[in-house]
């Protein structure tokens, strides 16, 4: 860690009711209207610490990281950083901050510019904050190279001559070249082969275990999250649904959508996946421009009571403090209704298939 970091000890990042809505424009011919990519959203990430925030395409997970690193604009709420609050900090005063906090891409591709040699993408950052120069500019971007796996002749070459685990190692690269306090990772396996994801997961835990830098680590894999988080939160449609720690929230998830997704994650013992019931969940998730009243869920809920579809169920401990459920049906001693059981009764169930995403 560097500068007001080493001397800091509270949370790396506090996000309190974060709030990020989108206009969708004007006018009779296009319409106009708010799409509500997150709404409400709190959770802190310790020194050190994983947080997986998992969720389907369209629940607002990559937003909460694009407010974390203001590349996007929040419309309310707090971010703190390092204790700092930065939500509505200016360019100008967010700059000595940037080194704090950077940002790790889904396409290793699109993210790296093109004209740049491999030396140059890893170097920018130290030069733009003026860390290193001349010969130990050279010398550090050799260490973040080899730290990343990548041999030092690569340097020389550009981002098109390597293949998309290498362009994914020079993006990890270039995000710890200052050493930063947080990184926020934005699904940086999915666009990658099966084969490469494990490789990348691996450097990454390798990599926070030696710099000890805290991450946001954002997909839609539930297999992803499990392998990498210290805790999980799972977001639907703006908001956070379920919050705990790895191990407990897949031996006792209590949210009915992440007991449905959970039956579908694979089993590795095949007659226990044989034996399994997958909750289907009926349809897509709904549109942030049109979100359901009451519990966001109800439309899709296998276990919906009529009290879902009026009023909007708040993120409570359940079972345990450190336990987080928004459910009207999670009884906050015994836990949750048996999701599974219930939707079978229904019959909105199917023989498992090994499939891990959300
Ligand atoms: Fe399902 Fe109602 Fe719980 Fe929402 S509040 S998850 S709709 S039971």
């Amino acid at each position: 860690m560097t500068g007001a970091a080493a001397r800091y000890d509270g949370p790396v990042l506090e996000v309190t009711d974060l709030v990020k809505h989108f206009s969708t424009g004007s006018g009779v011919r296009s319409g106009s209207g708010v799409v509500r990519a997150v709404d409400g959203v709190s959770f802190t990430i310790g020194p050190g610490e994983i947080l997986g925030l998992v969720g389907e395409s369209g629940s607002g997970k990559s937003t909460v990281g694009r407010c974390v690193t203001r590349l996007v604009e929040p419309t309310s709420g707090s971010i703190k950083l390092l204790g700092t609050e930065i939500s509505h900090l200016s360019r100008r005063a967010m700059r000595p901050l940037r080194r704090q906090v950077h940002i790790v891409f889904q396409d290793p591709y699109s993210s790296l510019n093109p004209r740049l040699t491999i030396g140059q993408i890893v170097g920018e950052p130290m030069r733009l904050h003026r860390t290193a120069s001349g010969k130990e500019l050279d010398r550090r971007v050799a260490e973040m190279l080899e730290k990343c796996g990548l041999r030092s002749e690569l340097r020389d070459r550009y981002p098109h001559e390597l293949s998309g685990g290498q362009r994914q190692r020079v993006g990890l690269a270039r995000a710890l070249a200052l050493e930063p306090s947080l990184v926020i990772a934005d699904e940086p396996v999915s666009a990658l082969d099966v084969s490469v994801q494990a490789s990348i997961l691996n450097l990454i835990t390798d990599l926070q275990r030696d710099m000890g830098f805290s991450c946001l680590f954002i997909t839609h894999d539930l297999s992803v999250v499990e392998y990498i988080s210290d805790e999980i939160a799972v977001m639907y449609l703006g908001k956070i649904v379920e919050k705990t720690s790895r191990e407990r929230l897949f031996r006792d998830p209590q949210m009915p959508y992440t007991q449905s997704l959970l039956t579908a994650a694979p089993v590795p013992d095949p007659v226990v996946q044989r034996a399994r019931t997958r909750v289907v969940l009926r349809g897509d998730i709904p549109s942030p421009l049109d979100p359901p009243s009451g519990c966001p869920f109800h439309t899709r809920c296998p276990v919906a009571v009529d009290r879902c579809t009026v009023e909007v169920p708040p993120l409570v401990g359940v079972t345990s403090p450190d336990h987080l459920v928004a459910c009207h049906l999670v009884d906050r001693d015994t836990g949750a209704p048996d999701v599974p059981a219930a939707a079978a009764a229904q019959g909105s169930v199917e023989t498992a298939l090994p499939h891990g995403a959300v």
